[in-house]
């Protein structure tokens, strides 16, 4: 190998990154600040632009640089890891036939009309033709990709490499049985918790003004990110050097604003720590779906939905809206943030039965797309298992199984990342509280560069360069299982419900974890 091979490659991979990056300063500017009437020439700009980076990407002259690099010994290890993931992408987007990807092109854009119309009307028939002809393609784009055991691994690979199917079923039923418990240990107590507060009036400019003020004290960096309003919130980075946050604000729900902001700041805080060696690269990237979406869910949960955090933010927050909380105290409000109550809206679920949602979708899922159910089978089977997991029934189907935007688009595979992204960050939260004993104390003292230090140095500065499993193993010393988070969450829900002693048997006394 010639020394300039390497940078040859560099050339032609920050080339790619920047159209990449420009790509996404047209998209973000899209959700925020773009004139309706822009809408057909942004889609022609961001069509153009996926074309050039389709052809660069799979150009001849590039392969040949790839091969000779895959058969260099001469790269140091995380050149090594580049060159992988530059490959792995060149080799999905040469497995899709240009047909296949123009039909896909089509056939969402219709999915996606009457995905629309159909929830606003309720009626699932009007969508099942759409729907149909969708999983005829991701079925035939799995057999595109290749798998070995199942073609929805295939599927799931795209957002989680690595992932299978026969890895997440123990995984998920263990977490189903698990979560049943918890759920039934609830009931049986009749406790509850008066979760109104979070519903009086809160001024919008004062819960944008708070939770910037917490996301910064986070440690998420002001001077190479900021934060504007969407209608769906969300997290962009162009580089780790400007990374893009969003959130929404309701007047009658202090939630959405806050906790959203946090959670995309969880994601925001990854993009901004990648080791610097990667800038332009495709390792400056979250290492999988689910892995990013820890992330979010560790700062947005295990932090910012903690006793401990409130006993430091309550004050400030009562302070800034003495209105609505004058007669609230920290716990009552860490309650109330905490209820666990089944629900037929996933976006809108509490941690705890989030993830029945997506298992419901993952059984689906898989079921259609290894051919076993037809899509005019889906509302029934859909409100059998809301039934079976949750003890709820939807009224129809737009609260049903024409809820979520993820099927209209293709996004088949999708789901299973937000429950991986809650068992990761169970599995980090146990093994960082064994690493800094005294985090609680921190965290109820405003502390958390430590933590954020120790994400730092274990998640974020490997970007690409580990795979999910790899970095699981690697920081905890076990692989991936429901354990870390139903411990978790049966501690959380004995402290928020105030159940007897032997239900939260998992958790020491006191206030740790
Ligand atoms: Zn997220």
């Amino acid at each position: 190998m010639s020394s300039n091979t390497f940078q040859r490659y560099l050339d032609k991979t920050r080339s790619l990154a920047d159209i990449n990056a420009a790509t996404a300063v047209l998209s973000w500017d899209q959700e925020t600040y773009m004139p309706q009437g822009a809408a057909m020439g942004r889609a022609e700009q961001l069509s153009t632009l996926s074309a050039l980076v389709h052809q660069m990407s799979v150009d001849g002259e590039y392969r040949a640089l790839l091969e000779e690099l895959r058969q260099s010994t001469e790269l140091e290890e995380w050149q090594r890891h580049a060159v992988r993931e530059s490959s792995r992408d060149q080799d999905l987007a040469r497995k899709l036939p240009e047909e296949h990807v123009r039909e896909f092109a089509r056939a969402t854009s219709l999915a996606h009309h009457a995905w629309k119309q159909a929830r606003a009307e309720s009626n699932f028939s009007l969508f099942a033709d759409a729907l149909t002809q969708l999983v005829e393609l991701k079925r035939r784009e799995a057999g595109y990709y290749g798998f070995t055991e199942n073609p929805y691994d295939a599927l799931i690979d795209l957002y989680e490499p690595g992932m299978t199917v026969a890895q997440l079923r123990p995984v998920f039923e263990r977490l189903l049985e698990g979560t049943r418990a918890i759920l039934t240990r609830i009931n049986e107590s009749e406790a509850s918790v008066d979760d109104t507060i979070l519903y009086r009036h809160y001024d919008k400019e004062r819960q944008l003004e708070f939770a910037r003020r917490t996301v910064a004290t986070l440690g998420f960096d002001f001077n190479t990110g900021r934060v504007d309003l969407s209608a769906h919130p969300f997290c962009t980075s162009f580089a780790p050097s400007d990374v893009r946050l969003t959130t929404r604000v309701y007047e009658d729900d202090m939630r959405t604003c806050l906790f959203g902001l946090i959670h995309e700041a969880g994601h925001g805080m990854y993009e901004q720590g990648f080791d610097e060696r990667f800038a332009r690269t495709p390792l400056a990237s979250g290492t999988s779906m689910g892995i990013h979406e820890s992330q979010s869910l560790f700062w947005e949960n295990m932090v910012a939905r903690s006793q401990p955090f409130w006993n430091w933010a309550f004050p400030e927050l009562q302070s800034t809206f003495k209105e609505s909380l004058a007669d609230v105290t920290a716990t009552d409000f860490y309650r109330a943030i905490n209820v666990v109550k089944p629900s037929f809206i996933r976006i809108e679920a509490d941690e705890l039965t989030y993830n029945m949602h997506i298992i419901i979708r993952f059984e689906i899922e898989e079921a259609l797309i290894s051919g076993r159910m037809e899509v005019a089978d889906i509302p029934a089977v859909w409100n059998r298992k809301m039934e079976e997991y949750l003890g709820i029934t939807p009224a129809n189907d737009a609260e049903g199984c024409l809820q979520d935007i993820h099927w209209s688009f293709g996004g088949f595979g999708y789901f299973p990342s937000y429950t991986l992204g809650k068992l990761y960050a169970a599995i980090f939260y146990s093994q960082v509280v064994s690493e800094i004993p005294d985090l609680e104390e921190q965290i109820a003292r405003g502390e958390f560069a430590p933590l954020l230090a120790w994400l730092r140095g274990k998640v974020h500065i490997w970007g690409k360069c580990r795979r999910a499993s790899e970095l699981v193993m690697e920081i905890c010393g076990k692989p991936l299982s429901a354990e870390p988070f139903l411990d978790y969450m049966t501690a959380k829900v004995g402290r928020v419900y105030d159940l007897p002693a032997g239900v939260a048997a998992s958790e020491p006394a006191g206030e740790s974890r």
